[in-house]
């Protein structure tokens, strides 16, 4: 499929403001391939895409998540917000015939993150901070750090989000935190 088939595919899929997110995390996942020498063209796909199932019934999503024999462990059970990225891994893989591991794996830790995670799932992550339309606190400083280094970018973002979810008493995944140990203790490595 072309980029343009994409683009007409998630609209019937979705509600203008989630399409144009898609777009615009799109336009910035091919920015930051660019800056970073990443594969352009799996980043235009895994941004437009990484939200494709967002607003598919939740029950759909878990049935998608279960025929495909992925077992939810019990942060991700509670906590719905996390099931789009894995339905979305999915139906990618089912409905549109994706092979790639690299897209589908970036669709896939859009929410978490993970250790060990490839240059285009960071681009995919971080996108989803930085894409034009996105308005919170950090913003500009995020979409600053984005430009000089994804680790540190990242960095910035597990700070936030670590904080927003803890004070609000909401369960951290644990992907979250071995995405941020790795690295954290990576960026250590390089300074001795
Ligand atoms: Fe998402
Ligand atoms: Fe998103």
């Amino acid at each position: 499929m072309t980029q343009t088939d994409y683009q007409s595919l998630i609209r019937g899929l979705m509600g203008d403001y989630r399409y144009v997110h898609s777009v615009n995390v799109a336009d910035e996942a091919v920015f930051l391939a660019k800056l970073y020498g990443a594969d352009v063209q799996k980043a235009y796909t895994a941004g437009i895409l990484h939200d494709v199932t967002k607003e598919f019934p939740k029950e759909e999503q878990l049935q998608m998540i279960r025929e495909f024999g992925i077992i939810l462990d019990d942060v991700q059970i509670n906590a719905p917000k996390l099931w789009h990225s894995i339905s979305g891994s999915v139906y990618v893989q089912t409905e549109l015939g994706i092979t790639d591991p690299d897209i589908i794996n970036a669709i896939r830790y859009h929410t978490t993150g993970r250790a060990k995670m490839s240059l285009l799932e960071k681009i995919i992550y971080i996108a989803d901070y930085t894409a034009e339309g996105r308005d919170y606190n950090g913003v500009e400083i995020m979409r600053q750090k984005s430009r000089q280094s994804l680790e540190d970018a990242m960095i910035f973002s597990f700070q936030y989000t670590f904080q927003n979810l803890s004070s609000k008493e909401v369960a951290i995944h644990p992907d979250e935190v071995f995405a941020y140990n790795d690295i954290v203790i990576n960026k250590e490595r390089t300074k001795l």
